[in-house]
């Protein structure tokens, strides 16, 4: 599954970063393979996902996939760039920054070893390199108006991940 990229669609960034969305991958991708993070590669199920929907690109700037023993993050929509969410609030979407755990927390608790990926590999650089303070890292269900969205799933934790990355802070 190749994405052909449709570059003029995709809005550009005008206004500095301020926010920092966390979803899971289950709240835009129906395929089965993005539901449940297994050790395979699953970026083709996202990829099905993006082509079945007609999107210009994936609709997350990175996602965390567990790739065999380990998390890994994969680059997807350029974060300069802006994702595309009805159900948020535009102003606050041209400053945000999304970032999803590949499968669904609805179910599960997510591991802490993705939590840890995520928060030294993304959120740490980027509140340093944006000079913003962990209190601007949201769930998506935070900033929906759709108060039935549980994205990044009912067992994501905002403490843990809010304290992960203060223990990464960089100095
Ligand atoms: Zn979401």
């Amino acid at each position: 599954m190749i994405i052909p990229f449709k570059i003029s669609q995709l809005e550009v960034r005008h206004t500095k970063v301020k926010y920092i969305i966390i979803h899971h991958t289950a709240c835009q991708y129906t395929n089965p393979d993005t539901k449940v993070d297994n050790m395979k590669f699953q970026m083709t199920g996202i990829s099905s996902g993006v082509l079945e929907k007609k999107e210009p690109d994936i609709n997350y700037h990175y996602i965390i996939d567990k790739i065999k023993e380990d998390f890994h993050v994969i680059s997807c929509r350029p974060f300069v760039t802006l994702c595309d969410f009805p159900d948020i609030n535009q102003d606050m979407n041209r400053k945000s920054i999304h970032v999803a755990m590949m499968g669904s927390y609805d179910f599960k608790i997510p591991h802490k070893r993705l939590i840890e990926v995520l928060a030294y590999r993304l959120l740490n650089p980027f509140l340093k390199i944006y000079s913003i303070n962990p209190e601007r890292i949201l769930f998506h269900s935070d900033v929906s108006n759709n108060k039935d969205e549980t994205c990044p799933g009912l067992f994501a934790d905002k403490t843990i991940i809010t304290s992960m990355t203060r223990r990464f802070l960089l100095k």
